[in-house]
């Protein structure tokens, strides 16, 4: 892509009413634009690092067997109803009314959208375990929508919702999630903690949040800072070994404020490991038994021929505020740098313009369409501008890879950069296998 082809509405000044860098920096590269409170339009640089982090989420529920679907943005307040929360879930739905004055609601979950379905078409247990998710917009009237895309009204969401016989089955299923998360924040970069919530009446250890570290978020965490040592590639997605992964998890104390108590922090965390900082939640895991399958009645026959209520599941990824968190959690030394399996492109070439001598350009515009040809996604910043007016905006656009042509490259020798490392003198062959390690 040609820089000068491409709609980034990057603004010099810095946009007074963000008050975290995250909802700056995407306002200043025009990722994103407000259009009334709490709601954004996603311009084309925002839209791209956010279907990128959406496919990971995606490929990550796939491994687990999740299916995918899509269920509506807006549905009818009956189901609600049934299952209760019409009435107890209060100001955050957005209530509306068709032609024909039925009550219908913009979707804050769907629990019971998804427990509708189940139970129209799934009477015998020999369907189990089930686990559909869909990827699809949220709408929450939160009381005070702020930090740009982090706490906005409406946001994208992966939301996903199992289906089990029985505890042991559903505890099986909750931890291919668990591990599922882990391995999606990863991949994103990012060094995910799973930490324990509230489960409310249902009691039980089977609700996670799954937070990462940024000064600007907005939980507070305690934790052992043991458990941000173990790493996840000693597990595999098979019964015993999750159980043990979430077993080792459990071991140190990592909770958000909700759970904290200061004694219980004293008791079983050393001083020396105490850590206590913020954190963003991404994730939040919930078994929730049959909460909803009994309210809703949603039965299966068992093998005795005896009608059971479902024991049920489900399972969020903030797939939109990922996009802000990935930036607080990253953002360094006033540079951005995306981890390279979201950034919105493999590498960008910089050349110095130079309105007398084309030299530079051409040699850009050469090197562009070979790195196109070995499957790169190329950014060319092919703008007449001044060389250092260019290192300010991409140290705000975060390509992990730059590409500078100018007075220190030679023939077949350009200046490579990774963004927070010393440039150094590469060729063609040498720069393709950097960026594709
Ligand atoms: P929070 O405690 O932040 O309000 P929640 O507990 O209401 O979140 P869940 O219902 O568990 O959120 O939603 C799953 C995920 O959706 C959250 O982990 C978060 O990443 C994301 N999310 C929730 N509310 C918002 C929002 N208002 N704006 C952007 N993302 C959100
Ligand atoms: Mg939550």
């Amino acid at each position: 892509m040609l820089l000068s082809k491409l709609f980034v509405p990057i603004t010099k000044d810095l946009p007074s009413e963000a008050k975290i860098k995250s909802h700056q920096l995407m306002l200043q590269t025009g990722m994103i634009r407000q259009s009334s409170a709490g709601i954004y339009s996603w311009l084309p640089l925002g839209y791209k690092v956010m279907k990128k982090i959406e496919n990971i989420v995606r490929e990550e529920q796939n491994n687990i067997g999740a299916q995918e679907m899509l269920m509506p943005t807006i549905q009818s307040a009956d189901i609600w109803k049934e299952s209760g929360r019409y009435d107890d879930y209060g100001e955050e739905m957005l209530r509306i009314s068709d032609r024909q004055k039925r009550e219908m609601l913009y979707g804050p979950t769907n629990e019971e959208q998804i427990t509708e379905i189940f139970r129209s078409s799934v009477k015998s247990y020999k369907l189990l375990p089930q686990i559909f998710y869909h990827i699809q917009w949220k709408f929450r009237d939160e009381l005070r929508p702020r930090f740009g895309v982090m706490r906005c009204r409406e946001f994208y969401m992966k939301d996903a919702y199992s289906f089990d016989l029985n505890e042991s089955g559903a505890t099986l299923t909750y931890n291919k999630m668990f591990y599922a998360y882990l391995k999606t924040f990863q991949r994103l970069g990012l060094k995910s903690i799973p930490m324990k919530a509230e489960t409310g009446p249902i009691g039980g250890d089977l609700s996670h949040e799954f937070i990462i570290l940024a000064e600007t978020g907005e939980s507070k965490i305690y934790a052992d800072k043991k458990v941000f040592d173990i790493s996840i590639d000693r597990y595999k997605d098979e019964k015993a070994s999750l159980e043990k992964m979430k077993n080792d998890f459990s071991k140190y104390y990592a909770v958000t404020d909700d759970k904290y108590k200061s004694t219980e922090f004293d008791k079983n965390v050393k001083k020396e490991n105490q850590i206590e900082t913020k954190g963003i939640e991404v994730g939040h895991i919930f078994y929730f038994g049959d909460k909803y399958s009994k309210s809703m009645n949603c039965s299966v026959d068992t093998k005795e021929g005896k009608k059971i209520f479902v024991k049920m599941g489900s399972y969020g990824i903030g797939v939109s505020r990922l996009v802000a968190a990935i930036i607080e959690a990253k953002y360094k030394d006033n540079k951005m740098k995306w981890p390279k399996s979201v950034s919105p492109y493999d590498v960008v070439i910089i050349p110095s313009i130079n309105k007398n001598d084309s030299t530079n350009l051409t040699k850009a515009k050469k090197l562009y369409e070979e790195l196109k040809k070995n499957s790169l996604d190329v950014l060319l910043d092919d703008i007449d501008e001044n060389i250092s007016n260019k290192f300010k905006k991409h140290d705000l656009l975060g390509i992990p890879f730059q590409i500078i042509i100018g007075s220190k490259s030679s023939k077949d020798l350009f200046e490579f950069k990774e963004v927070n490392f010393e440039s150094k003198m590469l060729d063609l062959n040498q720069i393709i296998k950097q960026i594709k390690n």
